[in-house]
């Protein structure tokens, strides 16, 4: 079997971002691979804990890859200030004699944005709209690898590594099974001094706010990677209430035309014709449909909102709303150059780690303590059977049906955008919907 088919069949997505199916995106033969090391929100400490421990299987599994889609280079993109990660990569680069090269990146936001990472290794611009693919480059999560290097030895995807941390008793990265409910992760790390808390799913800055009926129902994925406990009345927790007929009013009322936003929007100062104040401005004007299509280059990164705007006002979440009522009429943005440059300036409006975390007030949470790697046991997992984009997997399993775990519960057919899902935990299935639900009574006896 080859490697993109082990991928297949162990059901491999992208760890970060929203799941693409890692057997698609591999199917390509490109110039350069590389390896996501940067974490692209603050506060995240999975990645840097994989590359710390699992340095040879990442350098191992990047040669792999680079062999099947015949890149000519393959470098890890991370942060200088990574030290511990920097040494033990280099320790497994020289121990194996690979051709892995290591890429240093100021501590700025978003370095780990895909587009900003391409730009930073190859000095190319991806086309707005475009993917790496397009200038010869295909970018992989550091869990994917970690991922991929399982499938290899016929283990599919049945955990994901979370860091636990913020408003928590006992910081850790946890070893969870997919289908795990949240709140059990927060058990695990001690649970919350506070009685009313909110989480952040991801990074605060991209992440999905979740507040405590939310936990109820949510579950670990394939796609996440760190729960950030905040109090109930923490800034982003506020901001993520404000509707956004209110955040129009104001932007048609309150927006000075500084142009900010536009000029720290680091998709804007990669060349992409993109300018945040534009497309405030035009929403008290007649609507200018050129203008509106610019809100589909938009990455969400909230730079321009949580960072420049000196009004508090949210130029993402217009692009946001405005971008949704573009999908519905079935509009798809169109590039028309072939050559985009980066704005000059570029260097000095790179947004330092530190002070973005200082203003959106998760400063405090910088630095914590996190233990490393513990894994946990459930009794109880619901399974979704789309975790990634594409089709959802068709369950293969019924009510009643004994599984035993990393046995294939869910699968998509081989040439289907999508991915295949596997029983995180042996036991008995008792419900079978968009997710499979598993229980087995002893396993608590096992933690
Ligand atoms: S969220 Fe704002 S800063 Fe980020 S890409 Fe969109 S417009 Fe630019
Ligand atoms: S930064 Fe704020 S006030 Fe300035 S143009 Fe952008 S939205 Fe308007």
């Amino acid at each position: 079997m080859d490697l993109l088919d082990q991928i297949f069949k162990a059901g491999v997505v992208g760890a970060g971002g929203a799941g693409f199916p890692t057997h698609v995106k591999l199917n390509c033969k490109v110039e350069y691979l590389i390896l996501n090391g940067s974490e692209c929100e603050p506060l995240l400490a999975t990645d840097k804990y994989l590359m710390r421990t699992k340095a040879k299987e990442i350098i191992e599994t990047l040669e792999k890859i680079a062999e099947l889609i015949e890149a000519k280079k393959i470098v890890i993109g991370l942060k200088h200030k990574y030290k511990s990660e920097i040494e033990s990569l280099q320790l497994a680069i020289k121990n194996m004699n690979s051709r892995v090269e290591l890429h240093y990146l100021d501590n700025f936001y978003p370095a780990g944005d895909e587009q900003i990472l391409v730009y930073e290794i190859t000095g190319k611009t991806i086309p707005p709209a475009g993917i790496p693919l397009h200038v010869g480059a295909v970018v992989s999560n550091v869990g994917t690898v970690v991922n991929i290097n399982e499938a290899l030895n016929n283990t599919p995807v049945m955990y994901s590594y979370v860091s636990v941390l913020g408003e928590i008793r006992n910081p850790v990265i946890l070893k969870v099974p997919i289908g795990t409910p949240i709140i059990k992760c927060i058990e695990e790390a001690g649970g919350s001094p506070l009685n009313d808390y909110s989480i952040i799913l991801g990074g605060p800055m991209m992440g999905k706010i979740l507040n405590k009926s939310d936990l109820e129902h949510s579950v670990i994925t394939k796609t996440n990677g760190a729960i950030i406990v905040v109090p109930d009345n923490h800034y982003l927790v506020e901001r993520d209430k404000i509707s956004i007929e209110h955040i129009i009013n104001r932007a048609k009322s309150a927006c000075i035309q500084c142009s900010y936003c536009t000029q720290f929007c680091p998709r804007y100062l990669i060349g992409h014709p993109i300018e945040p104040h534009k497309i405030m401005r035009t929403l008290s004007l007649s609507k200018n449909e050129e203008i509106i299509k610019e809100t589909q280059l938009c990455s969400e990164c909230g730079v321009c909102e949580l960072y420049a705007c000196p009004m508090g006002l949210s130029p993402r979440q217009v692009n946001i709303f405005l971008k949704n009522e573009l999908r519905e009429k079935g509009f798809r943005y169109k590039n028309t150059e072939s050559e985009f440059y980066a704005r000059e300036g570029r260097e000095n409006r790179k947004i330092p780690t530190k002070r973005l975390m200082a203003r959106v007030d998760v400063i405090k949470y910088y630095g914590q303590e996190i233990e490393e790697s513990k894994e946990i046991f459930v009794s109880t997992v619901k399974i979704p059977l789309q975790q990634h984009i594409g089709k959802s997997a068709t369950s293969l399993v019924n009510i009643g049906e004994m599984v035993t775990k990393g046995q294939q519960i869910g699968s998509v057919e081989k040439g289907e955008l999508g991915a295949n899902i596997h029983a995180s935990i042996s036991g008995k299935v008792v419900e079978v919907n968009n997710f499979i639900v598993i229980e087995n009574e002893k396993m608590e006896d096992e933690a």
